[in-house]
């Protein structure tokens, strides 16, 4: 988590005032995340951060990505592990008394950093997941961990996999989802919304 910096007893990783916001990144973010998002109403007050559950493990805990936003920081926000470590279960944007919705603020930052070209591990196996749902409409664990790892990947978990194969928990078969038709055209739907 984020340091707290002080000088002379003012905490400095705190609220921007409005007029020091930076219109630019914020519209940037806005644009991507839709009217309900609010970067500018966020107050510091740290809730979100405080009901993360991967917080100690984020470079900038959710209240401080928004600061950044607001802040105009963008490289700092691009390059900050907190849109990989944010599993989306948006339990800061319920708790937010603001309406800021940060998890939001996040996935847009995430498709944002996409856009601009950022690559690495997480955004890799998005991309795979997402293409093998396409496919088939439901995911066939081998095949992703496969297109992940490669070879070393599936052999490394193959104790793991038998044993929940044995348990009826993995199918050793791809499935498939029973209207492919009405799958497509939902996802469709979805990805234009
Ligand atoms: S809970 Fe909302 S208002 Fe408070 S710091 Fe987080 S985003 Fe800002
Ligand atoms: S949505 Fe992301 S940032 Fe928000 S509480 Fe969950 S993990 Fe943390």
């Amino acid at each position: 988590m984020a340091v707290k910096k002080c000088f002379f007893g003012i905490k400095t990783d705190r609220q921007v005032d409005g007029d020091r916001m930076n219109p630019t990144v914020m519209n940037k973010v806005l644009t991507e995340g839709g009217e309900s998002v609010s970067v500018a109403a966020c107050m510091q007050c740290g809730t979100c951060s405080g009901g993360c559950p991967n917080v100690d493990k984020m470079d900038l805990s959710p209240r401080n990505l928004v600061l950044m936003v607001q802040r105009g920081e963008w490289e700092k926000v691009l390059k900050s592990n907190t849109l990989w470590l944010c599993t989306s279960c948006h339990t800061c944007t319920s708790r937010c008394p603001r309406g800021v919705r940060p998890s939001e603020i996040i996935e847009a930052v995430k498709a944002l950093a996409i856009q601009e070209g950022i690559e690495n591990n997480s955004v890799k196996f998005n991309q795979i997941f997402v293409e093998l749902i396409q496919k088939r409409g439901i995911l066939f664990e081998p095949e992703l961990m496969h297109k992940y790892g490669g070879i070393e990947a599936m052999l490394s978990q193959a104790k793991l996999g038998i044993k929940l194969a044995l348990r009826g928990k993995l199918s050793p078969f791809p499935a498939q989802v029973k209207n492919s038709q009405k799958f497509s055209q939902a996802l469709e739907k979805a990805v234009k919304s």
